[in-house]
Formats: structure tokens, C-alpha cells, sequence
């Protein structure tokens, strides 16, 4: 007990969790792919790092993880420079709310916005690319259980939104992205959320976290975002 106490306070076995996580979730994704006759190479893995600290990046980054996902523009920024500096193939995905204020920062620092869910922010993020000359993956972010709480674009509106945003605002839209309601069945929401992406001739789907990540790849997953299973609890 004694010694297994002195490796968590040195972080010895915390890195070595956190290695074995890995391993394990690469292998339930390849699993949960070939069950449903899909290429798991399709199945990108976004490590959620939100409140975990940098240090603990370092053994999903030595196993060559290289997608991760936080949620706040300015928890990235103290986090992630050095680090993208040491590994400059790592990718960042935006996945929670974007205020209009932290665009241009959040476009110097994210490879992916998953979270494009009004008009305001696809006219701002159009000007800010223009200017910046960089063009980042978008995922439009769907309020499937139109929780009115619940960040997202009310599911009747995506197909007009998906259009705005392709002609009018020139914004190159790769996908579509929700969190279903906690507590409820996910199934018929990642259906739905595929199905919308199919008639508008969306490829990718951001959908399902450490709880359901194997239901959203059934159902047509293409990055899961998976924070707890991987880095343990959120403090
Ligand atoms: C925190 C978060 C996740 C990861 O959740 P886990 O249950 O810890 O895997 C995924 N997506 C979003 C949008 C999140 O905010």
C-alpha cells in the first residue's frame, strides 16, 4: 500500500494509467470499428484534456496521440504552446462553447472548431479566416435533444444553417458534432445527427465521449471525444 502511495505522489503510476488507457481505448475503438464493418483508421480518437494538466499529455503523446480537445480557449493557451512547439504534428480541437471575443485566438491555436452553432459566429469565424489564411475543420455542433439549456443548433435548423454557411459565409463545413441529452438512450440521437449529416453531404460526426463512444461509432462516428476513460476524473 505503502509504495503504491509514493508512485501516485510521484506521478509514476499516473503516467502509466494514463499509457494503459490508451491502449486500452485504441482497442475498444478497433473493436467497436470492425463490429460494425468500418475502417477503424476512419475513427479519429480526440483525447479530451480539459483540466488535466500538461505533464499528464506526455505518455498519450509518447504512444502517438496526437488529437486532443479542450474547452476553453484560454485553458489551451496556457497549456498547449510548449507542447505543440515539442510535437508540431499534434492537432487541437476546439469542442466547447466559442464566444465571439476569442475567435482570432482560438483560430491561432485550434486545428478544429467543433462547436459553430449560430449566424453571429459563422460571419465572424468567415472574416477571421480571410484574414488569417487559415482554415480550420469545422463542425457545425447540433442540439439533438433540443435541451434548452444545451448549446447547439435546434436539428430543424441545421439544413438552412449547413447552406448559410457553405454559400453565403464560403466556410468550409466537414462536419457535424452534439452531446445527447445525459441520462437518455444516445442511440436514436447519434442516428439522427448521422441522418442529418448524410442528406447535406457531411462526412464527418463528432459524437460520443468515455460512457458511449462505441454506441456513436455504430452509428457513424468519425472522432469520438474521450476525456475520463483516458485521463481519469475531472477533479
Ligand atoms: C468533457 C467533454 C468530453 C469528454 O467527456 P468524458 O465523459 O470525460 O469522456 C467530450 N465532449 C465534450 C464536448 C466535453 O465537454
Amino acid at each position: 500500500m505503502r509504495i503504491i502511495a509514493v508512485m501516485a505522489q510521484t506521478g509514476i503510476s499516473r503516467s502509466t494509467d494514463i499509457s494503459a488507457n490508451l491502449a486500452r481505448l485504441r482497442t475498444r475503438i478497433a473493436t467497436a470499428a470492425q463490429a460494425a464493418g468500418r475502417d477503424a483508421a476512419a475513427i479519429t480518437l480526440i483525447a479530451v484534456s480539459k483540466f488535466h494538466p500538461a505533464e499528464q499529455m506526455l505518455p498519450a503523446l509518447a504512444l502517438g496521440q496526437l488529437d486532443f480537445g479542450e474547452n476553453r480557449v484560454q485553458e489551451a493557451q496556457g497549456k498547449w504552446p510548449p507542447l505543440c512547439a515539442q510535437w508540431p504534428d499534434c492537432r487541437l480541437h476546439l469542442i466547447g462553447p466559442l464566444q465571439t471575443n476569442k475567435v482570432r485566438q482560438a483560430l491561432a491555436l485550434f486545428d478544429a472548431i467543433h462547436t459553430l452553432d449560430r449566424e453571429k459566429l459563422a460571419r465572424l469565424l468567415a472574416d477571421e479566416i480571410q484574414a488569417a489564411g487559415k482554415m480550420p475543420d469545422l463542425f457545425i455542433q447540433i442540439n439533438i435533444g433540443q435541451e434548452p439549456q444545451k448549446a447547439g443548433l435546434p436539428p430543424g435548423d441545421a439544413d438552412a444553417f449547413i447552406a448559410r454557411c457553405r454559400g453565403e459565409f464560403g466556410l468550409n463545413i466537414q462536419g457535424l458534432m452534439c452531446i445527447p441529452p445525459a441520462g437518455q438512450d444516445a442511440a436514436p440521437h447519434f442516428a439522427r445527427l448521422a441522418e442529418i449529416a448524410a442528406r447535406n453531404g457531411l462526412a464527418q460526426l463528432s459524437m460520443g465521449m468515455s460512457d458511449d463512444f462505441e454506441l456513436a461509432i455504430r452509428h457513424g462516428a468519425t472522432h469520438v471525444r474521450v476525456g475520463s476513460a483516458l485521463f481519469g476524473a475531472r477533479g
